[in-house]
C-alpha cells in the first residue's frame, strides 16, 4: 500500500516552485506526491514531519515489541537475513 500524496500535513508550507499549482491571481502551493520514502512522503524531512505528527496513533495502532535477544555465538547475516553461528 502507499499514498498518492505526501502524507506530512506541513508538506505545502514548503516554498518550492515544484509545488506551485493554478494561474496568475490564483496561485498555491500544493502537496507533492508521496513518491519516495514507502510512499509515505516526498522527501525525508516530510517523512520525518509525517511520524512526529502521527506518532500516537502510530503507536496505538502497532503494539509495543518487547525486548529481542540472541545468543552471543550468534550473528545475522544480513544478505541471507538468516541468524547463524559463529564457527
Ligand atoms: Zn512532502
Amino acid at each position: 500500500m502507499s499514498y498518492s500524496n505526501c502524507q506530512n500535513p506541513k508538506c505545502h508550507y514548503y516554498d518550492t516552485k515544484d509545488r506551485i499549482r493554478g494561474t496568475k491571481p490564483n496561485k498555491v502551493y500544493t502537496t507533492r506526491k508521496a513518491t519516495h520514502y514507502f510512499g509515505i512522503a516526498c522527501t525525508l524531512n516530510c517523512l520525518n514531519e509525517f511520524w512526529e505528527h502521527n506518532s500516537e496513533q502510530i503507536q496505538r495502532a502497532i503494539p509495543e515489541m518487547p525486548i529481542q535477544s540472541r545468543p552471543i555465538n550468534t550473528y545475522y547475516n544480513w544478505r541471507t537475513k538468516e541468524l547463524e553461528t559463529n564457527s
